[in-house]
């Protein structure tokens, strides 16, 4: 139990940490059952386009209900599925559930805005591309209807490999985001030879608009960077009218946060399409 001690080495090992190994084992049981379960579902959070105020797009994020606990944050099982592989199944019904609610919002008449997807390091495997462009086939969608969202993280494990996956999926008509832009330790000389169209400004440096000085100037200087590499911009986390008013000014094209919706269930986001409006302004 508590502490123990062997003939002068000394473990240890607290009660406390006993709970949380033996928490972690249960977590990790219950998210590889999640999928079976069918535990799994979407959020989508409306992408605002700031030349008229329309929804243009959509990010999906995964959301996980546990039994007996509730609503789990990625921010907690995504860095377990990535430890434990998982997230490679996991992103394998992601993307054919985003692809199947597409496939319904067309069949419904509704308009088709592109949907951008999360991709951890551990799913950027040569097989990607193929595997997305099936489950596009699969719904008779156009690649155009998706875009991937990758971090800095993704590029430090295997550049020359990933980005010749990133120019495959480029090739045949996906969009790519760099997601939490400014938060990597990468320099910025690879911006060059990446084959993305969006930069994605991290909600640390919108957090601190318009007030913090540093916060402010470092999210203008991301648009200056992404128009000066003819990328296109969009903020994330934008919580209040000054950050939206800010960038707009600053230039940014796109912009998304619970300023203007928060990610919400696929029904309520049909709600959205209908009307092209975020519902703050509705
Ligand atoms: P992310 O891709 O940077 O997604 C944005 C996160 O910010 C989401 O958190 C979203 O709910 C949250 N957010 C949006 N607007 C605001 C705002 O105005 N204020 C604040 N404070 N937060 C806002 P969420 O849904 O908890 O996801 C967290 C992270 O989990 C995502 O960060 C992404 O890295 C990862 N994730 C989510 N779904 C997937 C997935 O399907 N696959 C993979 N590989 N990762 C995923
Ligand atoms: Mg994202
Ligand atoms: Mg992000
Ligand atoms: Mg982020």
């Amino acid at each position: 139990r508590a502490k123990r001690a062997r003939s002068g080495s000394c473990v240890f090992y607290t009660h406390d940490m006993e709970d949380d190994a033996f928490a972690q084992l249960r977590l990790e049981s219950d998210l590889r059952r999640a999928l079976e379960r069918d535990e799994l579902s979407l959020h989508f959070q409306p992408q605002i386009s700031l030349a008229n105020g329309r929804v243009t797009a959509a990010e999906a994020l995964l959301r996980w209900q546990r039994p007996g606990i509730g609503m789990v944050s990625p921010a907690q099982f995504i860095p377990i599925a990535e430890e434990t592989g998982l997230i490679v199944r996991m992103g394998e019904w992601m993307i054919d559930a985003v692809c199947r609610q597409i496939a319904a919002w067309r069949d419904a008449s509704l308009p088709v805005v592109r949907v951008a997807v999360n991709l951890s390091a551990r799913e950027f495997v040569p097989e990607l591309p193929a595997k997305i462009l099936d489950a596009l086939a699969r719904y008779a969608l156009p690649p155009s209807a998706l875009e991937l969202e990758i971090t800095e993280s993704v590029l430090m494990s295997n550049s020359e490999r990933t980005v010749s996956i990133m120019q495959a999926l480029r090739d045949a008509g996906l969009r790519l985001a760099l997601d939490d832009f400014g938060t990597g330790y990468s320099s910025l000389s690879y911006l060059k030879r990446l084959p993305i169209d969006t930069l994605k400004i991290d909600r640390s440096f919108v957090r601190g608009i318009p007030d913090d000085h540093d916060d402010s100037a470092l999210a203008r200087a991301i648009v200056g960077l992404a128009k000066n590499l003819r990328l296109s911009v969009i903020a994330e986390g934008v919580e209040t009218a000054e950050q939206a008013a800010f960038l707009r000014d600053a230039g940014c094209d796109d912009m998304q946060g619970y300023y203007f919706s928060r990610p919400l269930p696929a029904a309520a986001f049909t709600l959205i399409l209908r009307t092209g409006q975020p519902p703050a302004s509705a």
